[in-house]
């Protein structure tokens, strides 16, 4: 019997059946294992529950039919997107609903408009295809592009190649959204412009399927760049790497990217995918990436960047120009976090404005130092936003894993930073919440998850503490 239901569950999945159909409501645990974990490193991941249905309907009124049943009958509902989260957020801790809306994954591109409308579905890599085969550009890239666009906006997922147009809320134009009492909502739409009262739209980004499920999304997108570049700079000094991010930044030059990545993950992450990074030499460096309209424009924007890279002794500067190699670098970019996964006991996502990157270094620097480990770091060197990752075989115990967490946060949040700048809340660090917010923001917040959601049946017990 589920929580809080006054029914039986095989009555329940006979309702469930009744909507979606017998074959996409699936009781066994054998054919839901990888719906009840995310992407969490395993030591911290909290556990799933026992009592457990998924459910993968294949429309928005599907959708609002299964929240009506567990709304109705009291049940919880854990919608999951890719499972790519890194914050648990997505598994269902309690006896309850699974909602997987994997089915929902049409991308129509409206090219006159330099909009994509997706089902929430899709995955990230069907966005970018999609947007790559109308001739157009979706920016930003959130490392695993298995995570569905509702959970990229559930997430407000940021990434690299954030600077220069933002994050996912920066994108987002429109949202068709299921509340977990069954109403269907529409909100913003193809416009670049909407004042049309209290903007709930902004408030759903990054909600964390706490409010509603979201089941279709309009995404800005922009045209194709005539030419893209990568460069990889090596400094033999992190201190140096990380002090020539904000003067980039003040040059006048946007790039794309920049991230911070150090020599012994990135090696590291190439030989986990059989790959060879093509710049061995320095023990910081950072990749940059330059988009624009003319070879001259880019060829420029490189000069002036390597004007401030080599002021701050860089080293050789690596210029990578055709696709193949330029995604070649991203990939394994993106890969770091796999290949130190099995032996990492946390990824902290840590964000301070970007001129106190260097500060934030030397800080995480000092605590690996008193704890005599070493502190696996790179990020989003552009956005302020540093990946720190525990190791299993420095800490004795999750405890110390804590403290160690915590010694970062605080160093973090006196420089003005967030414990989180991408990741988000989901359940692991419910508990850390209120370093970063008040009192009163989270009584503000609990009275807007009461509003959408009355009988807390939606993702309960995550982000709010
Ligand atoms: C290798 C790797 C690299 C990563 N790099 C980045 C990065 O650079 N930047 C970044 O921001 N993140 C990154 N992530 C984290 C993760 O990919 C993002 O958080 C992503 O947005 C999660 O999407 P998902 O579809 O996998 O969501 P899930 O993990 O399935 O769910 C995440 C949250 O969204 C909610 N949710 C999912 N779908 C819906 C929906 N339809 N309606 C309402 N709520 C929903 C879930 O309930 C959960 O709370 C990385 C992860 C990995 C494994």
């Amino acid at each position: 019997m589920m929580k809080n239901s006054g029914i039986p569950s095989s009555l329940i999945v006979e309702n469930l059946k009744g909507v979606v159909g017998d074959k996409w409501v699936i009781t066994e645990r054998e054919f839901m294992e990888n719906y009840l974990k995310d992407e969490t490193p395993d030591p911290i991941r909290p556990k799933p529950a026992e009592d457990l249905i998924l459910v993968k309907p294949s429309s928005t009124e599907e959708v609002s039919r299964i929240l009506k049943i567990a709304n109705e009958n009291r049940i919880p509902v854990f919608p999951v997107g890719g499972r790519t989260g890194l914050v648990g957020g997505a598994v269902p801790t309690e006896p309850g609903i699974i909602l997987s809306l994997e089915r929902m994954s049409r991308i129509e591109v409206d090219e006159e408009n330099l909009m994509a409308v997706a089902e929430a579905g899709a995955t990230l890599g069907d966005l970018i295809k999609a947007a790559e085969s109308a001739g157009l550009f979706f920016p930003p890239h959130p490392g695993d592009e298995g995570a569905q666009i509702g959970g990229l906006i559930a997430t407000n997922a940021g990434g690299a190649r954030a600077i220069k147009y933002g994050v996912m809320r920066n994108y987002v134009r429109g949202l068709e959204i299921v509340l977990p009492t069954g109403e269907i909502l529409s909100l913003g739409g193809k416009l670049l412009k909407n004042n049309t009262g209290y903007d709930l739209m902004q408030l759903i980004i990054g909600s964390e399927g706490t409010l509603c499920v979201i089941t279709k999304a309009v995404i800005r997108l922009f045209p194709k760049s005539k030419y893209m570049v990568t460069l990889i700079v090596p400094f033999n000094e992190r201190s140096d790497a990380l002090r020539t991010v904000p003067q980039i930044l003040r040059s006048g030059i946007i790039p794309l990217a920049i991230e911070y990545v150090q020599l012994r993950e990135i090696l590291e992450a190439a030989g986990h995918i059989n790959e060879n990074w093509p710049v061995q030499k320095g023990l910081a460096q950072l990749i940059i990436i330059l988009e624009g309209s003319s070879q001259e424009e880019i060829l420029s924007a490189c000069e002036g960047i390597s004007k401030v890279c080599e002021a701050n002794n860089a080293i050789d500067i690596l210029l990578a120009e055709t696709p193949e190699e330029q995604n070649r670098i991203l990939k394994i970019r993106s890969n770091i976090y796999t290949a130190l996964k099995p032996r990492m006991m946390d990824i902290l996502d840590v964000t301070v404005p970007p001129s106190s990157l260097e500060k934030l270094m030397e800080q995480v620097d000092m605590i690996a130092s008193k704890y005599g480990i070493y502190l696996p770091t790179y990020g989003h060197a552009g956005d302020g936003n540093l990946h720190v990752h525990i190791m299993r075989k420095d800490v004795e115990s999750i405890d110390m894993a804590k403290k160690i967490k915590e010694e970062i946060y605080g160093a973090a949040l006196k420089l003005g930073g967030v414990i989180t700048g991408e990741h988000g809340i989901g359940k692991l660090r419910t508990e850390n919440i209120s370093l970063v917010l008040s009192e009163k923001h989270i009584d503000i917040m609990r009275s807007i998850k009461r509003i959408f959601d009355p009988n807390n049946i939606l993702n309960p017990n995550k982000v709010l503490p």
